[in-house]
């Protein structure tokens, strides 16, 4: 018997290609698009769609599921971070926010990454792999459908390279803009990558209204090789070269993330180097306090160093915000540490 395909992970052009080929009506791959941006786990959930479609549509295709395997809300904000379990026995972890202005989601792109970046949880020796682009939407319909609440803003910021995954990502960025599907627009969507310099190129000639960021975190190659294996390959100035391609096609501002780690990357030099490197390009800087992880020597800068920091990029007329600590900060809630957790009680076991 021929494989199944993974539904969820077909663009509604694709869907209809498909229907067409088994002797069915284009129209009625819209119906079943629609059923699935709702979440159903079964063609039979999908009550307007005839008995013999159904069956058709099982021999063909398997419908993506998540399940959730531990759920933790904040108490303090509101966050709420899942770890879903996928079919191969994989997890992967998802988070939930709340803002002023709505909900936001954190989702990941990869089971594991290979980046390779020490001061990220994510980073594990071993297998990893990519997620569907079905695998990566269904994050964004369980939050919402596990909540209740409407979701308005996605970050690409959970586990894995975006880039690494490039073709599911972008699969997954159609179907979740899609004004028949999820429907949330490429304004309120931010992918963050540690910079893989030739699928910016290609990203930019996508001309997509996402957010680019750019996990910076160093002012010169030295520093960034240390703590990002990928600079290596990839050096910061053929990553910023990137950057100002990207602004000048797509016209979108690039924000800059630069987690700060004491007495590594928080110096004043490297305030100024950083802000030389920057000057006169029209970015964002988002200054992190680093996330201290479980066994790590690094420690997050202190905020006097941050503050001054900050004065020193903003003196360059460089437009810098210093996150707020982060959201849920009592249930792990970020940087692949509860998957981790999780892992490493499962390996003592
Ligand atoms: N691979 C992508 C996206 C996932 S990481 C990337 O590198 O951008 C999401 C963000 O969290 C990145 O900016 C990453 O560098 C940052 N990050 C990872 N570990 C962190 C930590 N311990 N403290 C603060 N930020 C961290």
């Amino acid at each position: 018997m021929a494989e199944l395909t993974p539904i969820n992970s077909l663009r509604l052009e694709e869907l209809e290609a498909r229907l067409v080929e088994l002797g069915e009506p284009k129209y009625k791959a819209l119906q079943v698009f629609k059923w699935l941006s709702l979440g159903v786990e079964s063609f039979d959930e999908m009550t307007d769609v005839s008995k013999a479609l159904r069956a058709k549509l099982a021999e063909q295709f398997y419908i993506e599921r998540l399940t959730i395997v531990t759920k933790q809300s904040s108490m303090l904000d509101g966050t709420v971070k899942y770890l879903f379990g996928l079919r191969d026995g994989n997890s992967i972890e998802t988070v939930l926010m709340k803002y002023k202005h709505g909900y936001s989601v954190c989702i990941s792109t990869q089971a594991g990454c290979k980046m390779g970046c020490i001061f990220c949880a994510s980073f594990e020796k071993g297998a990893t792999r990519n997620l569907t682009a079905g695998e990566i939407l269904l994050q964004v319909i369980m939050a919402q459908k596990d909540s209740g609440n409407r979701i308005s803003n996605i970050v690409l910021m959970g586990t894995g390279e975006p880039l690494d995954n490039y073709d599911n990502v972008m699969a997954f960025l159609d179907l979740v803009s899609h004004e028949k599907g999820v429907n949330i627009g490429m304004r309120h969507i931010s992918l963050s990558t540690c910079g893989l310099v030739p699928r910016i190129y290609d990203l930019a000639q996508l001309k997509k209204q996402l957010t680019l960021s750019i996990s910076l975190h160093a002012p010169n190659n030295e520093i960034r090789s240390k703590i990002m294996p990928v600079n290596n390959k990839y050096d910061i100035h053929s990553l910023l070269k990137a950057c100002r391609h990207y602004f000048d096609v797509t016209g979108r501002r690039i924000s800059f993330e630069y987690a700060m780690i004491r007495g590594v990357n928080d110096t004043r030099d490297c305030a100024y180097e950083l802000a030389r490197l920057l000057k006169g390009f029209n970015c964002h800087v988002n200054l992190i306090p680093l996330n201290h992880i479980e066994g790590s020597p690094l420690k997050p800068s202190t905020r006097e160093d941050q503050a001054a920091f900050q004065k020193i990029l903003e003196s360059y007329h460089i437009t810098t915000t210093v996150r707020r600590q982060h959201l849920g900060a009592d249930i792990d809630a970020s940087c692949g540490q509860l998957r981790r957790r999780i892992q490493n009680q499962e390996a003592k076991q």
